[in-house]
């Protein structure tokens, strides 16, 4: 049978601990064991812990001391950013398959929009079990689905199904969404920070369905078009887009053309150290990193150019100038040239960590404040950026609020 058309069908993919269950999936023998991730090996708190670590009451965040107080063989494993980047990507292309409409929420989250594949699927739901199938197709790694009519109902649905512990998949009709949530105390809802929060319970709203006599106009007053979000979020009406990811560039290059004939290997070598300049600098400023450049020179006979690699992807200029100085001296034969190229190839999103993991006092507090960001983010109607630092000494690491690509629009 099927269901009759949604207005709008939404449907939110999470993946279930999703670091931890890509090291399990990667070591066998890690399998069926309480594990928690590390930032590196000298991290003294757990990013985020298998399922096995959460029936001892080992959280996100929790001290690894404190996490062998209750579970002594508790398995600390090392955060393997690259390659949680690598699934994420999987698995983010392989849910395009489901529909274009799909935006990269975070490293192991997105929203899928379906409204507009009603009619390839007998309904919602089909797409959403179809959605799951393929993440755990491609990438090993089981996820909770959540479908409703909105953004915030479908993300409280995949919730409800991580809890129930039974297919995975929870759905809620669009017009049975506002009684769905009305329960709810409103400070459950994504994106109600304590302030917001605090302001509703003073007024007499604790739980959504106290919204629906709360008049509209205060909340707009008092905190603009969030409020006026907040208003509809709360009745199962978020209004909120899924905002399409754009998918990251498959190469960032420059190049530039020499006064005819060039010889000079002062010249040709300047010219080239100018253009890994400008592709560094690129990289950098959309937080991507390659490990592999093209480098050419054009002569009179066409392009001389090699494909070479650096050590690791990189985005720093000291490292990928020494291709150029390798490719000066092993491929290029001071044959006259009249241009020069640099393409990194393939850039992938750096390894990049929020700076709340590092310079606040309590580890927990810090995972708190991550994880309020995000609500943050979410509830700002804005896909800005997490605020994200420079490189530390610690070895990278991904935070929950990570995007792997597609958040920026053009690069
Ligand atoms: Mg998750």
């Amino acid at each position: 049978m099927t269901s009759p058309r949604w207005e709008r069908a939404i449907v939110f993919v999470d993946m279930d601990a999703f670091f931890a269950s890509i090291e399990q999936r990667d070591h066998p023998e890690l399998r069926g064991k309480p594990i928690g991730i590390t930032n590196g090996e000298i991290g003294t708190c757990f990013i985020t812990c298998s399922y096995e670590a959460r029936k001892y009451g080992i959280r996100t965040g929790m001290r690894i001391k404190q996490a062998r107080q209750l579970c002594p063989e508790v398995i600390q494993v090392p955060a393997r950013p690259y390659r949680y980047a690598q699934v994420s990507t999987d698995i983010m292309s392989e849910l395009r398959l489901v529909t274009p409409d799909v935006e990269v929420f975070s490293v192991d989250e997105a929203f899928l929009d379906v409204t507009r594949c009603q009619k390839i699927y007998d309904s919602p739901i089909e797409a959403g079990k179809l959605a799951k199938q393929l993440v755990y197709d491609v990438s090993g790694v089981t996820c909770s689905v959540g479908i409703s009519g909105d953004k915030t109902t479908a993300k409280h649905a995949a919730k409800t199904a991580k809890k129930g512990k039974t297919t995975g998949l929870f759905s809620v009709f669009p017009w049975e969404a506002r009684d769905y949530l009305s329960a709810l105390p409103v400070t459950e809802l994504s994106g109600i920070s304590t302030g917001i929060g605090d302001y509703l319970n003073d007024r007499g709203v604790y739980v959504c369905g106290d919204m629906h006599n709360f008049p509209i106009g205060e909340l707009a007053g008092r905190f603009g078009n969030l409020g006026r979000r907040i208003w509809y979020m709360a009745q199962g009406q978020d209004p909120e887009l899924v905002k399409q990811s754009v998918a990251a560039p498959k190469s960032i290059g420059h190049g530039k053309v020499m006064p005819p004939n060039t010889k000079s290997l002062t010249t040709v070598k300047m010219y080239l150290h100018h253009m890994i300049e400008k592709v560094a600098a690129r990289l950098r400023k959309h937080q991507l990193e390659a490990q592999t450049y093209f480098i050419g020179v054009k002569t009179n006979e066409g392009w001389l150019a090699q494909k070479m690699q650096t050590y690791i992807p990189t985005n720093d200029s000291q490292l990928t100038k020494k291709l150029v100085n390798v490719f000066l001296r092993e491929v290029w034969n001071k044959q006259g040239c009249s241009q020069v190229q640099v393409t990194a190839l393939d850039p992938k999103l750096e390894g990049y960590q929020l700076s709340l993991f590092e310079s606040h006092d309590s580890q927990r507090d810090q995972i708190n404040l991550a994880m309020d960001k995000i609500n943050q983010r979410y509830g700002e109607f804005t896909l800005a950026p997490a605020n994200l630092i420079k490189r530390s000494q610690m070895p990278n690491v991904i935070a929950p609020a990570w995007k792997p690509f597609g958040h920026r629009k053009t690069v």
